[in-house]
Parts: C-alpha cells; structure tokens; sequence
C-alpha cells in the first residue's frame, strides 16, 4: 500500500487545482501589483508553514498526552474497569486484566460475573443495582477466580457516572488484590489467638498446679494425722498392756490376801489391801478417763457450755472427791481471793484442775496448796506441791502426749494429762505455766477469762 501523503500536500495540491481554475486574463496584473502579489502569496507561504509547524507540534503533543493517559489507564497499580448496569465489562485496564489472568479482548463485553462464584456474582450484582440507584458502589470484597492461578480476594468501589450516554451509565470500579493483606491479617488474628491461647495455658497450668499443691499438702497433712493417729494407738496398746495391767494385777493379790487373812480370821490385816484395791481402782480409772478424753478432743467432739459457777463451793466438791486419792496424812490446803462467781463450763474445769491435782498428789508425798483467785476478769488457778519436782531438760516437753520425765518410772501414768489440759485450755481461751525445781516442788498456774 502507498504511504499515506503528509496533510499539509494534500492540502497544497487541493489550493493548486483551485488556482488553476482561475482565468489568467481576469487578473489584470503589471509588474508592480505581481510583485506585491508575489510578496503577499511569500507571506502567506510563511505563515501557513508556520501554522503547519504549530499544528504537527500540537498533534505531537496529543499523541504524548494520549500516550500519558493510556499509560496511567493501563498500567496503574490498581485494577480499574468500567461496568454496565448488567456488569458488562466496557472497559479494563491492563492491571484488572492480570488480575483475572485474561487479555483485555477476551475480556470486554464480558460480564465480570462470569469470574466469580455463583453466591459471589449474585451479590456483586445486588450491589450493582443499588449503585445505580444511589450513585456509589460502596467498598465490597469479593472472590474472583483467576485463570490459571489461584482465587484471589479482590477489594472493590466505584461511582456511577452518567456522562453523554443518558440511557447508558456506567460504573467505574477500582479493583485491588487483598489476597495477601486478608491472609496477612488472618495469620496475625491466628498469631493473637495463640498468644491468649498460650497466656490461658500458662495460666490454666498455673491454677493446676495451686491445686496440686494444695491437694498435696492436704494429703500430706492427713497422712500426718493418720501417722499420729497410729502412734497414739501403738501408745495407747502400750499403756493399756503396761499401766492397765499393774492396777489390776495389784487388786487381784489383794484380794487373794484379804481371802487368805479372812480364812486366817485375821481381819486386821485386811483393811490395807481395801485400800490398795480402792487406790488402784482409782488408778484405773484416771487412765480410762485420760483416754476417753482425748479421744473425744480427737474427735472434736467436746463442746464449751459456760454457765455460773461459785468457785469455792465448786472446789469444795472436788476435793470431797479426791479424798480417796491423797496420800495417808496428805490434805489439799484450799485458797480463795477476790469475787467467787465466775461463768465457766464446769466439766471442762472440772477436768482441768483435777488432772493438777492428781499430779501434785501422785508427784509429792506431802500437803498440796490450790488457790484461786479472781482479778480483773480473770480467773487463777494454782496448784503447788513439795514433791520430786521436774528435771530441767525434760521441762520444755511436758505437754507432748504421752511424754513422761525420766524421774517418774516409779509412778503409775499415761503422759497424757498435761496435753489433755492444755488442749482443754485453748477451748476456754486459756493458759497454763509452770515453775518447778526438781526434789523441791512444782507450781502449775492456769488463767481463763472470768466470765466469757
Ligand atoms: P502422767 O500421766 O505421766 O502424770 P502428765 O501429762 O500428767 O502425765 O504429766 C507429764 C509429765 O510431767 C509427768 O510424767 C511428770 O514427769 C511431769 N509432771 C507433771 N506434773 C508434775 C508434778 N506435779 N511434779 C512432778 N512432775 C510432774
């Protein structure tokens, strides 16, 4: 084909052919007006080469503004394209293009629906409707199939623009690949989640092991309390075949020889064995007594019932009891000072000072002294004895169950008073201390509140 003459020849010949149409004669020409004509056609020459320069400039530098916008259309970092109200692809540009993985030509008159999912496409053209209507596609996002690739998730927004075509808007829409962002944005979300996952673990682990720790110091604290109540059963077997066994042993030969002097008709040999049998019976049973108490403060089963006592009346009768007990030729030299009403629970003292009283009797072979006195809302009460006293070292364990100090082998006992007292004391709120000087004498003193 012949190459396309420049614009401004063609125009050249087309001014040419008119000039030749013109008749000579009509022009009446001397030499002077050719040569002004000939100046005016040099000017007009001129000027029209000047006006053809402009004009190739000026559609050099379309073809440069053309060349600029097809660039910035086409190769924008985003995907742009342009929409019908039935999501027909007008236009695209070269980015959308390589989104979808498909030429532009394949592309247009295309719907963009045909890239998507069925649930997808029917929401892009919901979407789309409502676009029309109001005039903004709000940013939705979507999964569009690439070709040959894999999905991608791509963010899209656009106007509605009406334009020349009244009947025929359109919708320009940017499309960007969020792929990576959401799949970024996934993984921290993940990331966060395993973080509080960890931190709950961590402090799951943490409540666990309070739990194991507690469970084990509760297991090892019954297991304790299990140990010590076998050593107390062992104790007790120990006792019971010991300490039991000498008062019966000693009412057994007793009455064998009152049986004996009474056959022999010697009745005034009888009357020591009666009192060793009474004395071994009251051995006995202070060890029997012992033993039931303790048990029954194992068991928490002692409960405090105050009520209004008149001490030395209280005393009176306790002594009347323990007669029995004293030695030949020992008396309890009894004390009173200050107010004699008190408000405590009697058995618990009861208990109390007869455990006392028992020692200072069984440990002295002389008189012993029991004061009481009431001062300042509190009650005293002392016990003093002149008897075999306690070895220094043996001092600090004296209220240990069944502990006994080297001096007593002799003396009948099961080592459990002075626990049991104690342990009787921390029900009334009260307290014991002792003072003693071995071969010389001990004094127990005890206080409790007076009346609460
Ligand atoms: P026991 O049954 O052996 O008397 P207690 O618990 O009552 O047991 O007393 C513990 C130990 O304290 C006694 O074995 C004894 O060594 C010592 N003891 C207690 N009271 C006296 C006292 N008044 N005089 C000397 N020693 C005493």
């Amino acid at each position: 084909m012949a190459a396309k003459k420049p614009l401004h020849n063609t125009l050249r010949d087309k001014a040419e052919a008119k000039v030749k149409k013109l008749p000579l004669s009509a022009l009446d020409l001397t030499m002077e007006k050719a040569r002004v004509m000939m100046h005016e056609l040099e000017v007009h020459q001129v000027e029209l080469e000047m006006q053809n320069q402009e004009l190739r400039e000026a559609q050099h530098r379309l073809e440069e503004a053309r060349d600029q916008y097809t660039d910035l259309f086409d190769f924008a970092p985003i995907g742009y394209l342009i929409l019908d109200k039935k999501g027909v692809i007008n236009n695209i540009n070269l980015t959308a293009c390589n989104l979808l993985g498909i030429e532009r030509v394949h592309l247009k008159g295309k719907p963009l629906s045909a890239y998507m999912f069925s649930g997808e496409a029917n929401k892009l053209l919901l979407k789309l409707r409502k676009a029309f209507k109001t005039g903004t596609l709000p940013a939705l996002e979507l999964h569009l199939k690439r070709n040959g690739n894999k999905d991608f998730t791509a963010l899209i927004h656009g106007i509605v623009v009406v334009g020349g075509n009244q009947d025929n808007p359109l919708c320009r829409i940017a499309m960007q690949d969020v792929t990576e962002l959401r799949e970024a944005e996934a993984l921290q979300q993940r990331h966060e989640d395993l973080q509080r996952e960890k931190e709950s673990i961590q402090q799951y682990n943490e409540e666990l092991e309070a739990i194991v720790k507690k469970r084990t110091k509760e297991l090892s604290e019954a297991l304790e309390a299990e140990k010590q109540i076998n050593e107390m059963k062992s104790a007790f077997i120990t006792i019971a075949s010991h300490e039991l066994r000498t008062p019966i042993t000693i009412i057994k030969s007793s009455v064998i020889l009152i049986e004996k002097f009474k056959n022999l008709g010697r009745y005034d040999k009888i009357d020591p064995h009666v009192e060793h049998i009474k004395s071994s019976i009251n051995n006995f049973t202070a060890i029997l007594d012992d033993f039931l108490s303790l048990e029954k403060l194992e068991r928490d089963a002692v409960r405090v019932k105050k009520e209004n006592l008149e001490i030395p009346e209280f005393i009176k009768d306790l002594k009347t009891e323990m007669e029995g007990i004293l030695k030949p030729g020992q008396h309890i030299n009894y004390y009173h000072e200050g107010r004699t009403e008190v408000i405590q629970d009697k058995n618990i003292l009861r208990h109390i000072i007869f455990n006392l009283l028992i020692n200072a009797i069984k440990y002295s072979e002389t008189d012993v002294t029991l004061r009481t006195q009431t001062l300042n809302g509190t009650l005293t009460v002392m016990v003093k004895d002149e008897g075999i006293g306690i070895p220094l070292d043996d001092q600090k364990n004296l209220f240990k169950r069944f502990f006994r100090a080297k001096n007593v082998k002799d003396f009948q006992g099961t080592g459990l008073g002075l626990s049991i007292v104690e342990r009787y004391l921390d029900l009334l709120n009260g307290t014991i201390q002792f003072q003693s000087i071995p071969g010389k004498g001990s004094t127990f003193t005890i206080t409790l509140p007076q009346d609460s």
